[in-house]
């Protein structure tokens, strides 16, 4: 007879600590998908023709319309201290506002250039506030790839932004606030979810328009959609929001018991989330099901790039049946993944940081069927026969919510199937 499967429990010895080289995309990344989300808002790069580049080539082959982003090039007079940088940045604001006056929301985004010459931004938006606002509010965060990985640009921005929502009134009654991207498809199914479930306000950060800002105070319900987002929860709990442990909501299992945690703050038991989503659980798991004879005991290893590692990792394992090899995260946020790390399997090896040879020599010698990794490990790693997938796409996909769960495991199938596909 089977037992329960044996829990996870989070001891040192299962937390590999890496402090070593890196290879990941800076927090500039972030702007890709956030430019897309907020649509009265513009992103202004201080950065060098480096960043512009990075830009570039990732948004490049998503503009649709005009983008809402640019760079603001810092050059060497700038860089050797001969310009005066805040001069040149009023310029470009000025005439980057008269020639965009739909613009309502202008983030200044420090970089690593603009951190090494200690250029304050925090100070340029301050003086740029005095000039334009309220039409307009000038803002900062730092995208820079010093010190951090690409979505906790989001991280940081969300921060920012935090400062800008309105104080809800003391009695004002019980609110729920998601907090995270979320492409605009998947931020409505969960909408419609969440008040099907009977939970009578639901607002989202970033909203898409400035005007739409959720207020909040200590009557806000704090949900994260995503788990790289601790600077933005402690802004919000600063503000008095009270946040709500959950799983986040990838897959069908980690959906469910996301809308329940919210259910519950509302007094809403399980038994009506399980009325409410049963189509869509049923639409899920025929989805996983296509994708399950591919994935199942097959092996992925993770290495640390977006901190989606963990739930994806769960998801993966008692979703798909795939044995996790190595999950490795750049920071293991031990109270936001309380939920994730109970539902691991016993024994799994996590990693925390990065030291990147050490970690290829590990994936080497355990040749997994599948490697999630950033774009600039995988070509290598492919071309010694690894199977690879890259985390950025996790990132730019729509992958939450129930709707969404066989394309997120889709995501993984297809390089496993190609793979076959070129053996064969
Ligand atoms: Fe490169 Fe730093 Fe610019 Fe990112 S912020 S593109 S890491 S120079």
């Amino acid at each position: 007879m089977n037992g329960p499967a044996p829990v996870f429990q989070l001891l040192p010895e299962s937390v590999l600590r890496e402090r070593g080289q890196r290879e990941v995309f800076c927090g500039l990344t972030g702007i890709v998908w956030l430019h897309r989300k907020m649509q009265d808002a513009f992103f202004l790069v201080v950065g060098s023709r480096t960043c512009a580049h990075l830009l570039q080539s990732a948004a490049g082959v998503m503009i649709f319309a005009e983008p809402r982003f640019g760079t603001a090039i810092l050059d060497e007079r700038d860089l050797a201290g001969l310009a005066d940088a805040h001069d040149e940045i009023d310029r470009v604001v000025a005439d980057l506002l008269a020639r965009r006056p739909d613009i309502r929301t202008l983030f200044l985004v420090g970089s690593c250039p603009s951190e090494v010459i200690k250029l304050d931004l925090a100070r340029a938006a301050e003086r740029l506030n005095g000039r334009v606002a309220p039409g307009v509010r000038v803002l900062n965060y730092s995208g820079s790839g010093i010190e951090t990985t690409f979505t906790q640009g989001e991280d940081a921005c969300l921060a920012a932004l935090v400062a800008e929502l309105p104080a809800a009134a003391p009695e004002a009654p019980p609110s729920l606030l998601v907090a995270g991207a979320l492409p605009d498809v998947v931020e409505d199914q969960l909408s419609r979810l969440l008040s099907a479930i009977g939970i009578p306000a639901v607002h989202f950060l970033p909203a898409r328009r400035r005007g739409e800002l959720p207020a909040v105070g200590p009557s806000t319900r704090l949900l994260l959609a995503q788990p790289f987002l601790a600077d933005t929860a402690r802004a919000l709990a600063a503000r008095g929001a009270r946040h709500l442990p959950a799983a986040f909501p990838f897959g069908i299992e980690g959906t469910t018991a996301w809308l329940e945690a919210a259910a519950a703050a509302f007094g809403i038991g399980p038994e009506v989330v399980e009325r409410v989503t049963r189509p869509a659980r049923e639409r899920a798991q025929a989805a996983l099901a296509r994708h399950r004879p591919l994935l199942a005991g097959k092996r992925v290893f993770f290495f640390p790039d977006s901190q989606l590692e963990v739930p994806l990792a769960r998801f993966l394992s008692r979703e798909l049946g795939m044995d996790l090899v190595e999950v490795g995260t750049p920071y293991l946020h031990r109270q936001h993944l309380a939920p994730e790390l109970a539902w691991l399997p016993a024994g799994t090896q996590l990693s925390e940081g990065q030291d990147v040879d050490r970690q290829l020599d590990r994936c080497r010698a355990a040749q997994p069927d599948l490697v999630v990794c950033g774009l600039g490990l995988a070509n290598p790693l492919e071309a010694e026969g690894l199977t690879t997938k890259w985390s950025i796409e996790l990132v730019f996909t729509p992958v939450h919510g129930y709707e969404q769960a066989g394309d997120l495991a889709g995501l993984f199938a297809r390089p496993l199937d190609r793979r076959q596909r070129l053996a064969a």
